[in-house]
């Protein structure tokens, strides 16, 4: 997922649009149970400057915050960045040198601007923060560990517990 910038400076001052649609895990590790990536960018060169600016949709599998079962969130968002072009060749950076800079300072050392982890930055900041499978889960119990979308379990009568103290709040009141 990178832009080469001879290509976009050649035409300098316009817009070169790019394209990448992959399934997640061929760009990231920890994506291992699956996901589509649909990425939209526009990359224009300016002097020292790259602006580049983009919208993008994906889909993953996340844990439900309140029952854990797996499902598939959907997320997407923009993103408008401007990188700056510093000196120096590709030759002298390890790619994973690369993908860094342009996520964590926005520079470009030479001829490769690498998108992954910016990109992933992205995707980090538009994730719910408590994904939910469904509006209405109902979790799993903390007495049991049920999950209760599925059954309900033994220890789900919440008024026994009520009751149990309200005993308590009678004995001491009559016990005095
Ligand atoms: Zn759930
Ligand atoms: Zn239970």
């Amino acid at each position: 997922m990178f832009i080469y910038l001879p290509e976009i400076k050649s035409k300098l001052g316009e817009a070169v649009e790019y394209c990448f649609q992959k399934d997640l895990d061929e760009y990231y590790n920890d994506f291992s149970e699956g996901g589509t990536l649909d990425l939209m960018v526009s990359a224009t060169y300016t002097e020292d400057k790259v602006l580049v600016s983009g919208s993008f949709e994906a889909s993953f599998s996340v844990p439900c915050s309140r029952c854990l079962e797996a499902f598939t969130q959907q997320v997407k968002g923009k993103f408008t960045e401007v990188f700056t072009v510093v000196r120096g060749s590709s030759e002298d950076y390890t790619q994973e040198n690369l993908v860094d800079q342009a996520a964590n300072m926005l520079t470009v050392p030479g001829d490769y601007l690498y998108l992954e982890e910016y990109i992933r930055q992205q995707i980090i900041l538009v994730q719910e923060f408590r994904p939910l499978c469904k509006e209405e889960c109902k979790g799993i119990c903390a007495g049991c560990g049920a999950d209760l979308n599925q059954s309900s379990c033994q220890c789900s009568t919440d008024d026994e517990l009520i009751d149990v103290r309200l005993l308590k709040l009678k004995e001491y009141s009559s016990g005095s």
